[in-house]
């Protein structure tokens, strides 16, 4: 695996900027240059995994042109996990929560692939 490009802590650092950096440790699955994917480490699936980008954006709504490679890179490196964790058949689902009324925990925007059984409603009713 390529270390990631950015080695610099910033002052909105949270976990998961520690673990692109290595300074905590996680389930590292994958990480290139731009992206790093870890498993969740409260699993709500069989499988459940993360992945972030390796620069600190806190949230959606702070996702700049500049950044649509990397978000490009979390789409299509999240399906080719998702198929190696076998779930290309039968599917999965990606999740982004944005802020308060998203459910977002941790301020280093991520998104979660879930799968490996079927899942409930989207949107709790
Ligand atoms: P969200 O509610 O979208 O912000 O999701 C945050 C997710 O991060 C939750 O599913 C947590 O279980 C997960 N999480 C928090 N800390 C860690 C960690 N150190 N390693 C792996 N996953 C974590």
């Amino acid at each position: 695996m390529p270390p990631p490009n950015n080695n610099e802590a910033d002052s909105s650092e949270t976990v998961f900027g520690e673990i692109v950096r290595g300074t905590i440790s996680a389930d590292v699955v994958y990480q290139d240059e731009l992206v790093t994917a870890f498993r969740d480490i409260q699993p709500r699936a069989p499988v459940h995994i993360l992945i972030v980008p390796n620069k600190t954006i806190r949230t959606m709504d702070d996702v700049k042109q500049e950044d649509e490679a990397t978000l490009g890179r979390m789409l299509r490196i999240a399906a080719d996990i998702a198929r190696n964790e076998g779930l290309g058949k039968n599917g999965y689902r990606l999740i982004i929560n944005c802020k308060e009324h998203g459910g977002q925990e941790v301020y280093h925007l991520h998104m979660h692939i879930v799968g490996g059984t079927r899942l409930g409603r989207m949107v709790a009713q």
